[in-house]
Formats: structure tokens, sequence, C-alpha cells
């Protein structure tokens, strides 16, 4: 493993570890590289990166990108990035929570491409808002859980095929790069990462009437996950058992399923179906 020099400046900056905000550095030079060159970037390309660290992964985005904004939650670790990427006049630092910035107010005009190595315990909920908020962006990629990464990726029918699956391949096709071992980060963790693009598609993966409606019947049907579909979408007491039955009639899906075998179009064509009956 060829190493970064991650614990050096970690040393000489005496920087400590705030363990709640995920601070897991990475440390092998190979992971670095396997992440710039799968985001695939351009000198015409802006990059928003979400929680720098000590700067390591920053810099090879500095060198390739156009223009780079790495938002950072902790405060401590500013003068540290300040002082190691002074060079770099394409580098603008946000010293906020990624949660809370409108991502909008730096894209302006531009697509941009998100490229991070993650903190663990927000990495869906920073996903959620990207995919979401209706940003013009390319890619996402990012290091996260590898447990994460492959309910991302899940096919119908496996155990890790859930309602995240379903949200990230309604956007994005799903690239998996590499696996990453916990021993390439200091402080180590206790999992280990896989490196995950999302590419984003020209539109969504199928059309649907609601979704809203859409993603509750998608919830519903994962959360029951022992009941039948038509058991799942009897509790959500929206509509009679008989108009259920009609509902699954219409769709050409049979209740009698269990909810994680239905692909993203079948619940798609199901919550048509129920929409049009309430
Ligand atoms: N990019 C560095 C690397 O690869 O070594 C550090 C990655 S570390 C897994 C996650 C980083 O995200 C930490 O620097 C942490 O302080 C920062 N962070 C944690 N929560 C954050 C949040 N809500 N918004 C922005 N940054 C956050």
């Amino acid at each position: 493993m060829n190493k970064l020099n991650t614990k050096e400046l970690v040393n000489k900056y005496g920087f400590k570890f705030t363990k709640s905000l995920g601070q897991n550095f990475l440390t092998d030079q190979s992971v670095l590289d396997d992440i710039v060159n799968s985001a695939k970037l351009t000198k015409d390309d802006v990059v928003i990166e979400i929680g720098p660290g000590v700067g390591t992964l920053t810099k090879e985005l500095l060198e390739k990108a156009k223009k780079v904004y790495s938002i950072e939650l902790d405060s401590s670790l500013v003068p540290i990035l300040q002082e190691e990427l002074k060079e770099y006049d394409n580098f603008t630092l946000i010293n906020k929570d990624a949660l809370k910035v409108d991502f909008n107010e730096l894209i302006k005009d531009e697509k941009v491409k998100f490229v991070a190595n993650l903190p663990y315990y927000v990495t869906t909920p920073i996903i959620a808002k990207i995919l979401t908020e209706g940003y013009n962006f390319d890619s996402l990629t990012i290091m996260i859980q590898k447990e994460v990464a492959e309910r991302i990726g899940a096919e119908p029918g496996t155990k890790e095929y859930g309602s995240l699956s379903i949200l990230v391949q309604y956007y994005c096709d799903v690239e998996i790069v590499r696996y990453v071992s916990s021993n390439a980060f200091i402080p180590q963790p206790k999992v280990d990462s896989i490196v995950i693009k999302l590419l984003k598609l020209d539109k969504p993966r199928t059309e649907m009437k609601d979704y809203t409606l859409f993603m509750k019947i998608v919830r519903q049907s994962f959360n029951m996950r022992r009941k039948t579909l038509r058991n799942g979408i009897k509790s959500m007491k929206i509509l009679s058992g008989e108009m259920i039955d009609k509902a699954f009639e219409n769709a050409g899906i049979d209740g009698g399923r269990r909810g994680e075998t239905l692909s993203i179009e079948e619940f798609a064509q199901l919550s048509d179906a129920i929409l049009d009956l309430l």
C-alpha cells in the first residue's frame, strides 16, 4: 500500500479527530487515484467535495478540475486546509454543514460533479439531499460504508434491495468502482468501504403520476417485508380491500408477491393504479 502523507499532516498540525464527525482520513494512494480517475475530471469541471479533512483528496481534485468547492463542518480543519492548499486559486472552502448548503448557490448554471469520502454517519441524508433537491449534477463519486453501497446497487429479490436502492436507481445508474479495506484509513473504522459512482440519468428511470405516493408505497412495502404486498398496502388504510384488489388487477401485479420482488417500474405502475382509485 502506497501511503499518502495524511499522518504527517495530522501530526504537523496536532489535529485531534472527532469521532462523531465520521473523521476517518484516507491513507492509501491507490484508493485516492481510483476515486479521482473514476470521477473522470477535466479542466472544464466544477467539483463539490463534501468533507475535505486535511485536504489529500482535495489537492488531487484541484489539480484536475477547473474549480473545487469543499464543504467542511469542522472549523479546526479550516486553517490546515487554507495553509496546505494556499497555492490553488481554484479552491473555495465553505465551513458549514453540507446538509444545510444550497448547492444551487455554488452551481449557478454549471453542471457539477460531486466527489467525496463521505462521513459514514450522514451518508444517506447527503445522497438523498443531492438526488431529490433537483440539482444540476453529472455524477457523484463517493466512498461510503460497504453495506450502504451494496444496498444502493441491489437488484430486486435480494435481501439488500430496499427503499434506498429505489431512491438512487430512480435517478442514477450505479457503478461499483472498488472495495476498500478499513485499514486504508486513520483512525481505522470498524467497517469496510466501497467507492461507488452514481451517474445521473437524463430523466428519471420511469414515469409516474405522484412521486410522493410512489415513495410512500415503496417504504411501506419494505417496512413490512414479511407481509404480502397486498397486506402491506392494506395497512396503509388508503383504500378498501376491494379497491386494493382492483388496483393490483389494473396494474397487472400479483398482490401475493413480496414488495422486495418489484422493480422500480412495477412500483410506479402500482402507485399510479392506486392513485387512480383514490
Ligand atoms: N476527505 C478526507 C479524506 O478522504 O481523508 C476526509 C474524509 S472523512 C471520512 C469525512 C470528513 O467530513 C471529515 O473531515 C469531517 O469533519 C467532515 N464532515 C463530517 N460531517 C460533515 C457535514 N455534515 N458537513 C460537511 N463535512 C462534514
